[in-house]
């Protein structure tokens, strides 16, 4: 049935936007998708014009959704997409007093328009051993209208914020036109050689296929500034994480610790403080942890990031593009467009030829995706062909091979955490690697890379994808917490 997903789901067109998506934390296919997959239930029910009869609703949670669900806020993020919230702007400070009010007056405001009956502890139900055939993430929502009858809507969650029907999955063969269609490495290593376009040049121009030129680049910088506000709000906030897990914030200190004396106002001001520092090794690797550590805090405390390309493995991208930013001279708009272009691109073929869903290929599929994007990027923007940038993307990715995902206590926040600062250094070894590398010598093709982590996928054990099943997550027991 996996391999059968992945045939039907290979030809589609995926934007950069489909990519990088400004959303709230803690996962992608957990918090961001189920809220997603909420807004369209309800957008069902008005175009149905039966928003207003319905007098109650259930959902349904199925598989890994089920299993990690209440770690990742599969629950809260239900009730704010039935209620009519948009994860891009919904104020991520009051969510805990909205959910504990549908929980204290037991009614919900459905698509913020009309009030049904609403019990988030009986009314959402956990099965832990169903899934159901297309995808492990699944979530039905049933409807119960007056007068009796009900009405039940299925939703996948892919990977990445992504939602599907049933339908969907079966009938989305080459939506979109593109001036250079890409189904995998070899596809986009064919139009950079026909052309002469660099790989950021490609997807720029596939993306006029959906907007304007302008209307990319403003898109782009609007994702650059959410990632470096949640760089800038993780590096000031201290505390502990919620979940019960007792997790202490790092990001805070360590930021403290770097930059000693300096005072600075600001987020731009503290960008310069840290460029300033110098180029000493250890300065570096320690920024770039202090990155990915301060995204995936502000991740797992509901905070708002960008999905890149899930929530999980949030902190890679933004890591090593201020690493670019601060430490190798790419300050300019221009080129954090080229970075966030590159690497969307190299996302997509993930996808496309694999997965970029935890619950479908454990962890490779997302933080060793995220690396890899990360390091083509870094690559291109760093002078290397566009040979070397696939060569990079190939690298990072084969050292993330066979990596699983085993979340303590379903949360996403160890090894989650840490994994991050893991794969910027990777994606930026990767890199360079490649920068000082010859294409024409490497072994392993990005295709090559990909099919393997893809069937690396197939054969790995259902424990090991964000069920909580297996590795660190049945080591430390969350009421038992070591850390
Ligand atoms: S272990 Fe990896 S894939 Fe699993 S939730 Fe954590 S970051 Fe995501």
């Amino acid at each position: 049935m996996l391999s059968k997903y992945l045939l039907l789901i290979m030809h589609h067109s995926i934007s950069v936007f489909d990519m990088f998506k400004i959303g709230v934390g803690p996962s992608s296919s957990h918090t961001l998708g189920p809220w997603r997959a909420a807004e369209r239930f309800c957008n069902y029910l008005i175009l149905q014009k039966i928003l207003f009869n319905i007098d109650a609703v259930k959902i349904i949670l199925y598989g890994s959704l089920a299993k990690t669900g209440k770690g990742h806020g599969t629950n809260i993020a239900i009730q704010l997409g039935l209620s009519g919230e948009d994860p891009v702007t919904f104020d991520v400070d009051i969510i805990d007093s909205r959910i504990k009010h549908i929980a204290f007056v037991k009614k919900l405001l459905l698509a913020g328009k009309h009030e049904v009956d609403f019990n988030p502890h009986d009314d959402i139900d956990y099965l832990h051993s169903e899934s159901l055939p297309y995808h492990p993430n699944a979530i039905t929502f049933l409807a119960h209208l007056k007068g009796g009858e009900k009405i039940a809507q299925t939703y996948y969650s892919i990977g990445g914020g992504f939602v599907e029907q049933e339908h969907q999955l079966q009938n989305k063969i080459g939506d979109i036109e593109l001036p250079f269609p890409i189904n995998n490495a070899s596809d986009l290593l064919h139009w950079s050689m026909k052309t002469g376009l660099s790989i950021h040049e490609i997807v720029l121009e596939n993306e006029t296929s959906w907007r304007t030129q302008a209307d990319t680049e403003l898109g782009l910088i609007a994702i650059w500034t959410v990632m470096k506000q949640c760089i800038f709000r993780g590096c000031h906030t201290n505390g502990v994480l919620p979940g019960g897990l007792q997790v202490k914030r790092r990001a805070t200190d360590l930021n403290k610790k770097l930059l000693q004396e300096n005072a600075y106002e600001g987020l731009e001001q503290w960008m310069h403080c840290i460029s300033k520092g110098g180029n000493d090794f250890r300065y570096i690797i320690d920024w770039v942890s202090c990155f990915a550590l301060a995204v995936n805090e502000e991740n797992a405390s509901f905070g708002r990031v960008v999905t890149a390309p899930t929530n999980g493995a949030a902190g890679v991208i933004p890591a090593v593009l201020m690493y670019y930013i601060l430490f190798c001279d790419g300050g300019s708009e221009k080129k954090v467009s080229q970075f966030l272009l590159t690497a969307s691109e190299i996302g997509s073929i993930f996808k496309k030829g694999a997965t970029i869903s935890a619950a479908m290929g454990g962890c490779q599929a997302e933080i060793g995706v995220s690396s890899a994007m990360a390091a083509a990027a870094l690559c291109e923007c760093l002078g290397g062909t566009q040979r070397q940038a696939m060569m990079a993307a190939e690298i990072a990715m084969e050292h993330h091979l066979g990596m699983t995902c085993d979340p303590i206590g379903g949360l996403v926040q160890i090894p989650c955490i840490e994994r991050n600062t893991m794969g910027a250094m990777k994606a930026i070894t990767a890199a360079q690697l490649a920068l000082q590398g010859t294409p024409d010598f490497a072994k392993v093709s990005l295709d090559a890379v990909i099919r393997t982590m893809w069937e690396t996928a197939l054969d790995m054990s259902s424990k090991y994808k964000e069920t909580a099943d297996g590795g660190l997550a049945l080591q430390i027991p969350l009421s038992l917490s070591e850390c």
